[in-house]
């Protein structure tokens, strides 16, 4: 199959599971993660119609996806990797949205960087639902805190939540997990899925799934 197909495939996928779960059709978005493929790679699927992309790692998004963006305007970026605090400034200049805000020096450092240039950016809280140690994101117990100390203390705007399970385990009560914290922090986005439980993740409530894989193949 061709790149153009896998994606088409996934977005069909994408629609019968909202179907299945009884969601309005478009109510879940694809971000198409791209880390590890070259500009090269990724236009095919700019050229079919996608609009929106993740990335992992600031510096390498850094190589690829200013000449994408300036030509094709309307490119979405979202960062989906963990982000250091000196990498703040390049984050907020290149990235739309950023998905791993998950401690408070980085929500600062975001905050500050978004006045200084005058971006704002979409946010998403990362919740490391698994509690693993080697993984990014805040603890459950700790997500209504977090979020309100964003809101309040640095005025800043929260669209949602994302979490990536721990891959050895089922992850429908990760997503279920994800999706209360979502309702307890008054908030209706969720980005959760990957190429292997999207479907699961559209069924328990996910508004954007981000699927690398199964488009650009294995890396
Ligand atoms: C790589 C990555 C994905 C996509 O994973 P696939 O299994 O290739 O679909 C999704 N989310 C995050 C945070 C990633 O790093």
């Amino acid at each position: 199959m061709e790149v153009q197909e896998r994606l088409q495939d996934v977005v069909s996928r994408i629609h019968a599971a909202e179907k299945a779960a009884k969601r309005p059709k478009h109510a879940v978005s694809l971000v198409a993660v791209s880390k590890t493929f070259d500009a090269d790679a990724i236009r095919p699927v700019i050229e079919a119609g996608q609009r929106v992309f993740g990335e992992n790692r600031v510096q390498e998004a850094q190589g690829k996806w200013p000449l994408l963006k300036g030509e094709t305007p309307d490119l979405v970026l979202h960062l989906i990797g963990p982000l250091q605090s000196n990498k703040a400034a390049e984050a907020v200049a290149l990235f739309d949205v950023i998905e791993t805000v998950d401690r408070e020096k980085i929500a600062r450092a975001i905050s500050a960087e978004m006045k200084r240039q005058e971006r704002t950016l979409r946010l998403y809280v990362q919740v490391n639902t698994g509690l693993e140690p080697q993984k990014a994101g805040i603890a459950p117990k700790d997500t209504v805190a977090f979020v309100t100390f964003c809101r309040e203390e640095l005025d800043m705007a929260i669209e949602g939540l994302m979490c990536i399970p721990p891959v050895e385990e089922n992850p429908g009560p990760h997503f279920a997990l994800l999706a209360k914290l979502g309702r307890e922090c008054k908030l209706d986005r969720l980005s959760m899925g990957m190429s292997g439980d999207f479907e699961t993740a559209v069924q328990f409530g996910a508004t954007s799934v981000r699927v690398g894989s199964a488009i650009f193949g294995s890396r």
